[in-house]
């Protein structure tokens, strides 16, 4: 049922290379501290509802996560989208803490956290236009006409009341997680009296047509290269200029000796500078001779074109392997 797994999003480890590597006095810290912290926990609140999402039938349902589609060349990026042959369901994953009530009178949406109440940027513009770029997008990409999508808005925080307005409809699109299966599966019901869409046509439309943002990190904070440290970093306490003695990487500063540790290294290089790298360049940022800098290179099986010293080194097809590879190696 889950067509296209969540994993953590590209711009959380391109900002933790980012952290790994800046100066603990650089002007620009606390705002990259800032936002990763933000999009770890919209990334935790999405991981709440897919845990919820769990209990819907899987032979009736299709999950896509974290789709970046494009429609008269503007893109769109849906966190959560779950297919039935009878309707589309954009969801968006919501932290908010206390309770949300919708004030009918303002129509404006309140939040209610240790008695004090304060008006809230209406959850569901964001997921609506959402809805309108996706039914765009399957007319003009899969001729697809008519095929219900509905936005809803899904609070992760268990301990969060959400209070719908007195005369709502029964779907009420802003739900507590938990309820957001049957919320489905309601909505659902209401449709089933249409001719039912193929979604493993759309699933596999949408698939192909899926293109992850990747970002300049350093344009996007205005960020001088040469303020990004080079070298090897330990894995045991952050220290980030490792050498290289008797075939392990040598910590100075607490003893620690690692074989891989270059390889997260060459992973920051490729998550903040760009997709190809030198003998050269790997020179520079391992702080390594020539003929290691080849060594590590023609090991990791990266593939390459060019001869001598204009040889490029492309990165792996997910960098994340590199990640994983040091930490599972620690
Ligand atoms: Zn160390």
């Amino acid at each position: 049922m889950n067509a296209k797994k969540r994993i953590v999003p590209l711009l959380i480890l391109q900002l933790e290379a980012l952290l790994r590597r800046l100066s603990h006095l650089h002007p620009k810290r606390k705002q990259i501290e800032d936002d990763l912290s933000m999009m770890w926990s919209g990334y935790n609140g999405e991981l709440l509802l897919d845990y919820d999402l769990r209990f819907l039938p899987y032979r009736s349902y299709q999950i896509l996560h974290d789709v970046r589609l494009q429609v008269f060349g503007k893109c769109f990026q849906i966190d959560t989208l779950v297919l039935s042959p009878y309707a589309a369901f954009i969801i968006e994953a919501k932290n908010y803490a206390g309770t949300i009530v919708f004030d009918e009178e303002s129509e404006t949406f309140i939040q209610l956290v240790r008695g004090k109440k304060k008006t809230m940027k209406d959850p569901l513009i964001q997921v609506t236009r959402q809805q309108k770029q996706l039914e765009e997008w399957l007319r003009h990409n899969a001729g697809i006409h008519g095929y219900p999508v509905i936005p809803m808005v899904a609070i992760c925080n268990p301990s969060t009341i959400v209070t719908p307005p007195k005369n709502h409809s029964q779907t009420w699109p802003i739900m507590n997680s938990i309820h957001t299966v049957d919320q489905i599966q309601q909505n659902n019901e209401l449709y089933k009296n249409r001719k039912p869409v193929d979604i493993e046509l759309i699933k596999n439309k949408i698939i192909l047509a899926d293109t992850p943002l990747e970002q300049d990190l350093l344009k996007k904070y205005s960020i001088n290269p040469s303020d990004v440290k080079l070298g090897v970093q330990c894995p045991e306490c952050g220290h980030l200029h490792m050498t290289y003695i008797r075939r392990r990487w040598d910590c100075s500063e607490c003893g620690h000796r690692s074989s891989v540790a270059h390889i997260k290294a060459l992973a920051d290089y490729f998550l903040l500078f760009k997709n190809t790298i030198t003998n050269r360049e790997c020179r520079i940022l391992l702080g390594c001779s020539e003929r290691l800098a080849y060594h590590f290179l023609s090991k990791l099986g990266l593939r390459n074109s060019g001869k001598t010293s204009g040889r490029k080194y492309y990165a792996p097809e997910n960098v994340r392997d590199f990640l994983s590879y040091v930490e599972s190696s620690k």
